[in-house]
C-alpha cells in the first residue's frame, strides 16, 4: 500500500515524473525541480502530487477549451470577458447557453490554474498550504481542484458568504 502510495506521487530521487510534466515549459520545469529539492521530502511530495494533478487538469481543460467554440475566448490565456450568448449565430440556443456557461467555467478554471502553476513553479513549498488557515490541503481535495489555494474548510465557509474563493 505505501509502496503503491510513493510511486503514484512518484517521489523516489531516482526517478521524477515530476519532469514529465507535459503543461510545463523545460524552464519551468527545471525551476520547480530546483524549489521543491529544497523542500523537506514530506512537503516535496506534497508539491509534486499537486503538480502532477494540475498538470493532469491543464490538458484535459485544454481538449474542453480545443471542443468548446473558440469564439467564447478571446484570448488564449483566457480572458475574464464573459461570452455573450447572443453573440453566437442561430443554432440550439440552449446549446448555445451550454456552451457558454462550459465557456466561463472552463476560462476561470483555466486561469486559476496557470496561476497555481506559478506559485507551484515559484514557491512549491507555499503552494500545497490552505491560504487561509494555513493547513496542508488534503490530497483528496487536490486531486478534485488541483488549482485550489484553500483546504475544504475555508472553501465552504467562503460559499457561505458567497465570497468566490476555490
Ligand atoms: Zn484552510
Amino acid at each position: 500500500m505505501f509502496q503503491q502510495v510513493l510511486s503514484m506521487t512518484g517521489t523516489q530521487a531516482s526517478d521524477f515524473p515530476a519532469l514529465a510534466l507535459v503543461n510545463f515549459t523545460s524552464e519551468e520545469r527545471k525551476k520547480f525541480m530546483v524549489n521543491v529539492m529544497n523542500l523537506t521530502p514530506k512537503i516535496r511530495e506534497e508539491a509534486i502530487f499537486k503538480a502532477v494533478a494540475l498538470d493532469k487538469q491543464i490538458s484535459r481543460i485544454q481538449l474542453t477549451r480545443r471542443i468548446t467554440n473558440r469564439k467564447f475566448f478571446t484570448d488564449e490565456m483566457g480572458s475574464s470577458e464573459p461570452p455573450d450568448p447572443k453573440m453566437a449565430d442561430g443554432g440550439n440556443s440552449y446549446e448555445v447557453e451550454k456552451n457558454c456557461c462550459l465557456a466561463i467555467r472552463c476560462n476561470k478554471v483555466w486561469r486559476k490554474s496557470m496561476e497555481m502553476k506559478q506559485k507551484l513553479i515559484s514557491f512549491p513549498g507555499q503552494a500545497v498550504f490552505c491560504g487561509e488557515c494555513g493547513c496542508l490541503i488534503d490530497r483528496e481535495r487536490v486531486e478534485e481542484v488541483p488549482h485550489t489555494a484553500h483546504c475544504v474548510k475555508c472553501k465552504n465557509s467562503h460559499n457561505g458568504n458567497g465570497h468566490n474563493g476555490s
